[in-house]
């Protein structure tokens, strides 16, 4: 089964709400333990002195590790019938920020895990929070612990209602609420005896009902052009198709510079087979019939399915520079390949990585921080936000020589002159 369907999935959650014990769990049952691991956990909850728990299942992962044996903690898999997961352990709020911001890792779908009997904490609406700065729309709220509350549906709805009002507020539409006790196995595997009103599936079924993004291959060409050269009487544009798919004959746009042409040959790809249609991922050459001044940094499109194009937009960075960030100082900005000098119009919010906790009207970003702001560009450029493509949605930002941030970019400021 060469080609199985691989989808990235973190888990959160306040501390003690069952993270631990769901993941141990979903390994377990779907019997994706290496050998060894349950007689491990027994040892570790032996020298805890406490009865068995999935939760230890991390700790003998983590232990191994130390030994320098095998496993990545930060790379757990399960697998269903269906597909591979990965679960993007997220040991530090900073790393997991910091990794989704830069590309580093990427979560296509969220588990919340709230604990029934504590109730919606201050971290779990951080937690919603984060979901919404990163643009993850798919995810469920687990409401764990529901031995400890008798399995009321009642507490069951209350939560759901008021962690639903919560992260609505914040553009996050969970697609559905889950009742589990994951330390009994209850909603896990088998939807359970125990809460006869609960109508949906347990969790391993409704793991598996994620939806897929469609792969880049399937969005709109976006073909961002790193050279232009010329060769013997042509001029070949020279770049990657970061997304979607083109073809000798098509009508493109370029922008920002809003020409239109049309694209005579397909004058090479990499393994320089001859096609006439090239794909996302390939670096290419093409010829067009309208000799522009084309230049790297442009992009090819097609026309009705063009990028934004603005000189401002709305942003979620991770600042990682040597000094912190500022108001109104020239950075350099890198999307694709583009260059721009630009500035940090405004600072929205800051969040302080590691707790989570927000300042408003910050004037200045710290390292390690992550902040919503609004940035300004020298120049119009190019570009899309980030939960429509993760490619022309991300940039960095380089002061002086150092890449001192990185950002996805998370909406246009208002009216976005957007041609087509
Ligand atoms: P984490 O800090 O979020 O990873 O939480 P853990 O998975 O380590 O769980 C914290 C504690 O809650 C452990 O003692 C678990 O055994 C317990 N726990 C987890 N899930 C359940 C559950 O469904 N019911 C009960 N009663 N306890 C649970």
């Amino acid at each position: 089964d060469a080609a199985r369907e691989v989808l990235n999935i973190v888990v959160v959650g306040h501390v003690d709400h069952g993270k631990s014990t769901v993941i141990g769990r979903l390994l377990y049952d779907t019997k994706s333990l290496p050998e060894g691991a349950i007689e491990r956990v027994k040892r570790i909850s032996r020298e805890k002195g406490k009865p068995f728990e999935y939760a230890y299942l991390l700790d003998a992962f983590e232990e191994e590790q130390k030994q320098g044996i095998t496993i990545d903690t930060t790379q757990l898999q399960f697998r269903t019938a269906k597909r591979d997961y990965v679960i993007i352990d997220a040991p530090g709020h900073k790393e997991f920020l910091k990794n989704m911001i830069s590309g580093a890792a990427s979560a296509e779908a969220a588990l919340l895990i709230i604990d029934a009997n504590e109730g919606i904490q201050e971290q779990s609406r951080r937690h919603g929070y984060i979901l919404s700065l990163l643009g993850i729309q798919k995810a469920y709220v687990l409401v764990n612990k529901m031995d400890l509350i008798d399995y009321s549906e009642d507490k069951f709805n209350e939560i759901r209602h008021d962690m639903n009002e919560f992260l609505n507020s914040l553009n996050v539409f969970p697609l559905k609420y889950i009742p589990v006790s994951a330390f009994y196995g209850e909603n896990m595997v088998d939807r359970s005896a125990k809460m006869p009103w609960y109508k949906g599936e347990a969790l391993l079924a409704a793991i598996d009902l994620f939806e897929k993004e469609k792969g880049l291959e399937g969005k709109p060409l976006r073909f961002p052009i790193q050279d232009v050269y010329k060769f013997d009487s042509r001029r070949i544009i020279a770049g990657r198709i970061e997304a979607g798919t083109l073809k000798a004959g098509d009508t493109v746009l370029i922008t920002p510079s809003n020409k239109t042409t049309r694209v005579k040959t397909i004058e090479y790809w990499a393994d320089r087979d001859k096609t006439d249609t090239v794909y996302a991922g390939m670096s290419v050459g093409i010829t067009v019939e309208d000799e522009f001044f084309n230049q790297r940094g442009e992009f090819i499109v097609h026309p009705g399915a063009a990028p934004l194009v603005a000189d401002t937009f709305k942003a979620n960075l991770f600042w990682m520079g040597k000094t912190e960030l500022v108001k109104n100082r020239e950075y350099k900005l890198k999307l694709v390949t583009q260059e721009v000098q630009c500035e940090v119009y405004a600072i929205s919010k800051v969040i302080d990585a590691t707790t989570l906790a927000a300042v408003e009207n910050a004037a200045r970003v710290n390292t390690n921080d992550v902040a919503e702001v609004i940035i300004k560009t020298k120049r119009p450029i190019s570009f899309d936000e980030f939960r429509n493509n993760q490619i022309t949605g991300r940039f960095v930002l380089i002061d002086g020589y150092d890449v001192s941030g990185g950002g996805i970019v998370s909406g246009p400021v208002t009216e976005i002159q957007t041609v087509s």
